[in-house]
């Protein structure tokens, strides 16, 4: 006899969908019943943030409903998680609704943390959600001259890209109309990059383009009266228009010490995608991206272990296969051209090379996303 397994996957951005619909994908329903929780109504195509911001797409384009992405036999529940009891296998909800699993995804992606950068809120400006690229967009379009400062500041991994593709095509749209507006760009970091293949390509990349580099600068706070960002050795920019990710951290409920404690880094597996000793319970996407530190991980290769490994459990078959933390992104680098960079735990990444396939797969990719990625087909 078949027992039915419970599969229940927590968070509905790409991470949780990607996973929901590949377990579906990897068993029958008499194996495995699968369930997604979440409270968003659209997924937003993240990466099309830098095209909404710079008019270069619109919006609708970039959204569709959850219900929508979920492919035939997932259940989605729509609450909000409120508690995970890994001991008891239990999930609570804001409803008073109560969940048991024997597979737990947890995929939340991350919080807002506006108390660690003193000003930034209402004052910086960033491309992470369709509301705020829309917003950049209308102040970038009311700007006539003066100092757009795109700012990198620990941006987590997959992020961290699109803040050099919306300065470097920024930058080409002005010198289009000869406008009076100058773009700089300040990293935390001694290169433009934090990691050295890539950072010699974007120096050069900025140089040619007129873009200033400021190396070395982390913000801490920003003067909003001024007008400045300050730098952890108390230097000072102005900026007319800042572009800076928000502050991010873990979700509260997360930290509790059965799941990721106040440590997370400590209690994840990196090659497993697990959390402490638990064998039933995974995590994916920017939550685990965040704790990882290291430029690595991606949702699409996440997504894809974790079902595989899970798939492979309820079957009663030996996956020994170990988590490689591959990724692969894509940016615009202009108007006509881009790259697409690939890096795992193991593997560096190589000075890219711009080609205009890689553009175009960057403009389109929304249809992939939509279409493949999130349905688990690739
Ligand atoms: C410009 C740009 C370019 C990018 N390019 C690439 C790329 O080329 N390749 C790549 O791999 N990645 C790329 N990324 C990153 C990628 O978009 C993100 O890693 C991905 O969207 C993160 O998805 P997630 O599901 O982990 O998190 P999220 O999208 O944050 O989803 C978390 C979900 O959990 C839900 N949730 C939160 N709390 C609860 C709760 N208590 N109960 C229920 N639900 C809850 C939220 O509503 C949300 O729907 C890019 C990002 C940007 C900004």
């Amino acid at each position: 006899m078949v027992v039915t397994k419970n599969v229940v996957v927590i968070g509905d951005g790409a991470a949780g969908i990607m996973t929901a619909n590949k377990i579906r994908y990897l068993n029958s329903e008499k194996e495995a019943r699968v369930t997604l929780i979440g409270n968003n109504v659209k997924n937003f195509c993240r990466s099309d943030g830098p095209q909404i911001a710079l008019r270069m797409k619109n919006f609708t384009e970039s959204l569709k409903p959850v219900g929508f992405l979920l492919n035939n036999g997932v259940d989605f529940v729509r609450d909000e998680v409120t508690q995970v009891r890994p001991k008891n296998r239990l999930i609570y909800l804001k409803s008073g609704k109560k969940y048991d699993y024997d597979y737990l995804v947890l995929s939340l992606g991350l919080e807002d943390a506006p108390e660690k950068l003193p000003g930034f809120e209402g004052e910086a400006k960033h491309v992470l959600d369709m509301q705020h690229s829309l917003e950049l967009g209308k102040t970038l379009e009311n700007l006539a001259e003066g100092t757009v400062i795109v700012a990198t500041n620990g941006a987590s991994a997959p992020n961290l890209m699109g803040f050099y593709e919306l300065a470097l095509v920024y930058k080409e749209q002005l010198s289009h109309i000869k406008s009076k507006v100058q773009v700089k760009f300040t990293s935390p970091d001694k290169g433009a990059f934090p990691v050295p293949e890539l950072s010699d390509f974007f120096a050069e990349k900025f140089r040619s383009a007129g873009i200033e580099l400021v190396t070395d600068f982390k913000v801490t706070s920003i003067n909003q009266k001024n007008k400045e960002i300050v730098s952890s050795d108390n230097k000072k920019i102005n900026y007319d228009v800042l572009v800076l990710p928000p502050q991010l951290k873990t979700r509260g409920f997360l930290a509790n010490d059965e799941l990721l404690g106040n440590d997370g880094a400590k209690n994840i597996s990196k090659t497993k995608l697990t959390v402490r000793d638990y064998d039933d319970i995974y995590i994916a996407g920017d939550a685990y991206d965040f704790l990882a530190e290291e430029l690595s991980g991606s949702f699409v290769t996440q997504a894809r272990y974790i079902s595989h490994r899970i798939a492979a459990d309820i079957n009663g078959s030996f996956n020994p296969e170990q988590y490689a933390g591959s990724v692969t992104l894509s940016a615009m680098t202009g108007l006509s051209k881009g790259i697409t960079v690939s890096y795992s735990y193991e593997s560096r990444p190589k000075r890219p090379l711009e080609s205009r396939a890689d553009f175009r797969f960057k403009k389109h990719y929304s249809d992939f996303y939509f279409s493949s990625l999130l349905r688990g087909i690739i």
